[in-house]
């Protein structure tokens, strides 16, 4: 089922996406060469707790995961695609690295993630970023009323496949409100037209994932969550929580 937010609501989800916002930028902040993963976890946990917003990641553990996820932040690093566990890990030069982040602020839920790189960026990866990030502004641009899901996941799949690269089969955007995964999902790729009419109110997470070596197929980490290319090749992944209104798409995660 899909719920329709009110304005307030969305106002007040809103205020959850700021604190992701936040977080994410502070995590981007402190990543440098030689940070390790749980250190920017920690980061973020920082944030949220200043905010008095709580994790909806921290915990969190749907159908396929053996343990609960143990931070607040996923942390995927080259070749891994999203999930990635925050460990003890410590950033090298040129390291790819994507952040995924909730915050749970008001009873409403925010969902956010970027792609960056440390060090010296490799152009390749620094092309991987971009295609992520013009993916995610695509399909946001289709998030009006009167489009469909497929109108999102056409636009989303067309900008990551002119570009030669992959997109992880299986896994996508989701509506979003007062849990993180909602009606309906958002595929990042699909055709133009189809699936479920979008109205006001509607809040959808949209979150283009690319792999480089141009595979859709993924492979799960002995640790259960993390998801990694098949290839080795790196991944980015971008994403936004938006309200459909009808002045348009309105990000809630945006700084
Ligand atoms: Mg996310
Ligand atoms: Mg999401």
């Amino acid at each position: 089922m899909v719920e329709i937010k009110t304005e307030q609501s969305i106002d007040e989800m809103r205020a959850a996406g700021r604190v992701v916002a936040h977080a994410l930028a502070a995590v981007r902040d402190a990543a440098r060469v030689g940070v390790s993963l749980l250190e920017l976890d920690r980061v973020a946990r920082g944030v949220l707790a200043g905010a008095g917003a709580t994790s909806p990641f921290l915990g969190y553990r749907p159908h396929f995961a053996p343990v609960p996820f143990p931070g607040v932040i996923c942390a995927s690093v080259n070749d891994a695609i999203v999930h990635g566990v925050p460990d003890g890990r410590r950033l090298r030069d040129g390291d790819l690295v994507s952040i995924d982040c909730g915050a749970r602020l008001g009873g409403w839920v925010g969902d956010a993630a970027v792609s960056f790189t440390v060090g010296r960026p490799r152009p390749a990866d620094l092309r991987l970023i971009e295609t992520a990030e013009a993916a995610l502004a695509a399909g946001i641009a289709a998030a009006v009323p009167g489009n469909r899901i497929g109108d999102i996941a056409h636009a989303v799949g067309t900008v990551c496949r002119a570009a030669g690269y992959g997109i992880p089969e299986d896994f996508g955007g989701h509506g979003i409100g007062r849990s993180m995964h909602e009606d309906p999902s958002v595929p990042n790729e699909g055709r133009p037209g189809r699936g479920m009419e979008l109205r006001p109110g509607m809040v959808l997470a949209i979150e283009p994932m690319v792999t480089a070596g141009g595979g859709d197929e993924y492979r799960c980490d002995g640790d259960g969550w993390t998801l990694r290319t098949v290839d080795g090749s790196r991944a980015a992944h971008a994403e936004h929580t938006v309200a459909i209104t009808a002045d348009g798409p309105r990000i809630l995660t945006a700084l």
